[in-house]
């Protein structure tokens, strides 16, 4: 059998992810999201997004965010987890903090995962503000998030 690389096949697929990885603010792919979130914690010194999420850097800006917020935004129960609404570098080293969400477990997994399937980040931020038009009381929260795309680039519904 034929090497893919060499191809044109082979070609393609380089030129596209040399593509996502000069233009992280396209989310029209999609789980390129995510292979963009893990191309910026490699630039940011990160082997893998496990190893992100086990840093003392994030368990300090998750510790941080949910002694903020310790009632998840959706269902005011406990919150116990973080949601990224953006994968910018900004917002993993917890410098955006407004574009971080807490959530309990049940409410961050039933936006990230549509039955056995992950969703894609716009996809779950769709989820997210899906669920939080029905509450009348989060309006002040979402017109936040909605001004916060003046200034920063991330996958939010207009
Ligand atoms: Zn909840």
């Amino acid at each position: 059998m034929r090497s893919v690389r060499g191809s044109a096949k082979g070609w393609a697929n380089a030129r596209r992810k040399a593509n996502q990885r000069r233009n992280p603010k396209s989310t029209k792919d999609t789980m390129g999201c995510y292979v963009r979130r893990n191309f910026k914690l490699s630039d940011l010194g990160y082997a893998s997004y496990q190893d992100y999420l086990a840093s003392e850097e994030w368990k300090r800006i998750r510790k941080r965010k949910l002694q903020r917020h310790p009632k998840c935004l959706l269902c005011d129960r406990p919150s116990c987890q973080v949601h990224h609404l953006s994968y910018d570098e900004r917002t993993l080293l917890g410098m955006l903090s407004v574009l971080l969400v807490a959530l309990c477990e049940e409410c961050h997994h039933g936006i990230e995962f549509d039955g056995n399937r992950k969703r894609t980040l716009e996809e779950a931020n769709q989820e997210l503000r899906r669920l939080a038009i029905l509450r009348p009381d989060l309006e002040r929260w979402r017109l936040t998030i909605n001004r916060a795309r003046k200034d920063f680039i991330f996958p939010w519904p207009r």
